[in-house]
């Protein structure tokens, strides 16, 4: 592979790019975790991750990736032979139930149209017909990273309730947090789950599990094994900086800074430079179209996301051969199709730290990629996305 000069773009859903201004605040020596320094940071990020999560419970922080918070949050809620419904949407929602399956829940997984998310609908059917309240707990990813499908998380809420069904609702924001709305007080979820690497900025490394008194009431008498993830371990302690094990302080230290940054920008306006920037690659997108080129995969404008678009492109051609042009030819690095939709879609991650040159920058590889990988479309897709982000 030829010498690579300039940086590379970066535009994986997650992880995403880590700000200079959060490299520097991680480049210092460790810090004694239980001395007040320490815990005024601690307590610093915990009153910060509350206003993104938008809820006054507690968050709990784990050193893991969000897989470790999807796990945590079904070990402190159940017990062998509990039943979850999951709300099929994609690659991410079936695997948080396969973690269910394999520590011993009963498993129902609503299916759901991978381009179009979960139909707040047929949840409520199901709830209706469940009148024994079997169901303990609905599991949602409010976006769903392989697909770029955004959930309609408020209106599953609202179809509980029409359903009258007690069920806990548990949602993975791991891609939306930090990127587009959710407001887990307002929407009344019960235990949300993010991560660290995406709309926050920061290395993999990190998760947190947002708990309401109705999920901290289950827990009580939840019997799953549960050590290093027993929320006890949190809650119980001096405060809630106390932690299970050593903190990773670095991470907290970057936590910090990327808390700070977000609120200098104000969450709104990180939310509408998503959407703008999102917007443009859906406008280049759409152009693409033309001439029976690529397509975006979500097939419902209501539920594009503002984080990733997932890029379907033409029977007969192979996603993973654009990727590898656009990062072999341009230093582009692109999400690609996973599980069912590998070679089928290419995806671009657009959240974090971003704004519209590297975005336009990444719009014209993957134009350019599309010509070289003999791919029809339609020209001019940068253009259209200079447009929208000149006039927005
Ligand atoms: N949920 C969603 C929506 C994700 O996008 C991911 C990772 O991309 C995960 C869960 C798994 O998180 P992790 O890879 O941090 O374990």
């Amino acid at each position: 592979m030829a010498v690579m000069r300039g940086r590379q773009f970066f535009q994986n859903p997650g992880p995403t790019n880590i700000p200079d201004r959060v490299l520097r605040a991680m480049d210092r020596p460790a810090m004694d975790f239980m001395s007040e320094d320490f815990r005024a940071i601690a307590g610093e990020c915990a009153e910060g991750l509350r206003r993104v999560f938008k809820t006054e419970n507690p968050i709990l922080i784990y050193a893991a990736s969000g897989h470790g918070a999807w796990e945590a949050a079904l070990v402190n809620l159940f017990s062998p032979g509990d039943k979850v419904l999951v709300l099929e949407s994609g690659y991410f929602s079936l695997n948080w139930g396969r973690i269910a399956g394999a520590l011993g829940l009963v498993v129902e997984t609503l299916p759901g149209d991978w381009r179009a998310g979960v139909d707040p609908a047929a949840v409520e059917a199901r709830l209706k017909e469940d009148r024994a309240h079997e169901i303990r707990a609905v599991l949602l990813v409010h976006n769903e990273t392989s697909t770029g499908v955004a959930n309609r998380c408020a209106e599953v809420r609202r179809a509980i309730d029409r359903a009258g069904h007690p069920a806990l609702y548990l949602s993975d924001v791991i891609s939306s947090l930090g990127c587009f709305d959710f407001r887990m007080d307002e929407w009344q979820l019960d235990v949300v789950v993010g991560g660290s690497q995406k709309g926050l900025m920061l290395p993999v490394g990190m998760s947190f599990t947002a708990v309401s008194a109705k999920a901290l009431k289950a827990s009580e008498t939840a019997r799953l094994p549960r050590i290093y993830w027993d929320w006890r371990r949190f809650l119980t302690g001096r405060d809630q900086t106390s932690f299970s094990g050593t903190a990773p302080v670095h991470m907290f230290f970057g936590l910090q800074e990327a808390l700070r940054m977000i609120e200098e920008e104000g969450l709104d306006q990180v939310h509408a430079r998503h959407h703008r920037l999102a917007e443009a690659v859906r406008r280049s997108v759409r152009v693409w179209r033309q001439n029976n080129g690529p397509e975006i995969f979500a097939s419902d404008p209501r539920v594009e996301s503002d984080s990733v678009t997932a890029v379907l492109v033409p029977e007969g051609h192979d996603a993973e051969v654009v990727r590898k042009i656009c990062l072999e030819r341009f230093n582009v690095s692109l999400g690609g199709g996973l599980d069912r939709l590998g070679g089928r879609v290419f995806r671009i991650g657009h959240m974090g730290d971003l704004n519209e040159p590297m975005i336009l920058g990444a719009l014209a590889a993957v134009e350019m990629t599309l010509g070289l990988a003999g791919v029809p479309h339609g020209k001019g897709g940068v253009d259209a996305a200079m447009t929208h982000l000149a006039a927005s």
